[in-house]
């Protein structure tokens, strides 16, 4: 199958008198040149399932059913866009599911069973570090993700300690994922424009994932908080005896933030843990 037989996404639009919503971070990609890279980018896909939030007109999902993503789930908050995706149900011999829902709130393990997914974004803005971290969180339907991200946020989901970029984010997504920036994609690809750059970044699980993310986005929130200050004074948001849990995590009271890798905040996490349980 070819989505170029298909009417053009730019013709769909206008057909039905849609235009972007600035609130719901619409930005489209109307060339399949692009969309294809993506949809590439999730490797073999053929026969697997995969969930697509926010796919809007359907260029990134016309992409992904090409490949041959079977079922493809996508999620789209914004109702004006079912007339466009309906037609691909058919067109792909039933392999698509539309839901009309706030990905945000939506229970995904309800929508796919067990089965374990992919998950593949063109991210809207506003949204998208919150679901990332819901994403992070998921359970084990949850599978490797392809997501598109503004480039500064893509930069701060892969930066490494000692970067400028190197902050919460990193720490979570790098506590279950292993991240990679997989290409930038430049402002003008997209309809509107916005006003920087974006970024696909691929992450796949890794083979130790920390469990406790909800202790990790306690002691990084504290830590970035006050990311120059030294661990001993920007930890105290979290305890008064912050040098008592420095030293049971084995780090440097003076140690900063910006310098401690993944072990260190595991280790900060569960001492953390430990001091709560006693
Ligand atoms: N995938 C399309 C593309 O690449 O052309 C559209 C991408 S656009 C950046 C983001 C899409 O996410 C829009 O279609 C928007 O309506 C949708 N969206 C925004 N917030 C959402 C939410 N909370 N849940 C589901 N979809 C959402």
């Amino acid at each position: 199958m070819n989505a170029d037989d298909l009417p053009s996404l730019r013709d769909e639009l206008e057909v039905h008198d849609l235009w972007a919503k600035k609130s719901l971070g619409q930005h489209f990609l109307l060339d399949m040149n692009i969309t294809r890279r993506i949809a590439r980018a999730t490797g073999n896909i053929a026969g697997k399932a995969a969930i697509e939030v926010g796919p809007g007109p359907g260029g990134l999902t016309r992409a992904l059913l090409e490949v041959g993503a079977d079922p493809l789930i996508v999620i789209e908050k914004d109702a004006r866009f079912l007339p466009l995706l309906e037609p691909l149900v058919d067109w792909s011999g039933g392999r698509l599911r539309i839901y009309n829902e706030d990905a945000l709130k939506a229970e995904e393990a309800a929508l796919l069973g067990d089965e374990r997914v992919l998950v593949v974004s063109n991210l809207p803005y506003n949204v998208g570090a919150p679901l990332l971290i819901k994403w992070l969180k998921a359970g084990p339907w949850r599978g490797d993700m392809v997501l598109m991200f503004q480039k500064e946020v893509a930069q701060r989901i892969v930066a490494k300690p000692g970067q400028d970029a190197y902050g919460r984010l990193a720490v979570l997504a790098q506590a279950r994922c292993d991240a990679r920036l997989e290409f930038i994609v430049p402002a003008r690809a997209f309809t509107p424009p916005p006003k920087v750059a974006s970024a696909i970044v691929q992450l796949t699980d890794r083979a130790d994932p920390y469990p406790h993310l909800d202790a990790l986005e306690r002691v990084t929130a504290a830590a970035f908080g006050q990311r120059r200050k030294m661990l001993r004074s920007a930890l105290r948001a979290l305890t008064p005896d912050t040098e008592a849990l420095i030293t049971r995590a084995g780090l440097a009271p003076t140690a900063r933030a910006e310098e401690i890798d993944q072990s260190g905040f595991r280790a900060l996490a569960d001492a953390w843990r430990a001091q709560n349980a006693t």
